[in-house]
């Protein structure tokens, strides 16, 4: 029995459990495990202020704490740009190093 689960066999492991065939529990559970650490992690954008279209850059605490209202560094207001939890970035991941 494996003791990491490859990304790239989450969705594998998870169709054949939910197509009724047998896989070990230690592998369901990591393959959940997983899935559920995807869904929380805040999605990286890049955000500008609604009202002064100043660049909103998530930086220190707030770059690696979830949260979906952000304030604008430039002129205070709060605005939230999805339901989801969102991190402002210089750069969007794969196309700048991320720090
Ligand atoms: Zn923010
Ligand atoms: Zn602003």
């Amino acid at each position: 029995m494996p003791e990491t689960v490859a990304i790239g066999d989450i969705n594998e492991i998870i169709m054949d459990v939910q197509a009724g065939n047998r896989r070990p529990t230690v592998e369901l559970v990591t393959a959940l495990g997983i899935r559920i650490t995807e869904l929380l992690k805040p999605i990286r954008m890049i955000l500008t202020c609604p009202s002064c279209s100043g660049r909103h850059i998530d930086k220190g605490l707030f770059a690696i704490k979830p949260h979906h209202t952000h304030a604008c560094q430039h002129c205070g207001l709060t605005w939230r740009p999805a339901v989801v939890n969102t991190v402002g970035v210089q750069f969007l991941p794969g196309f700048k190093d991320e720090s």
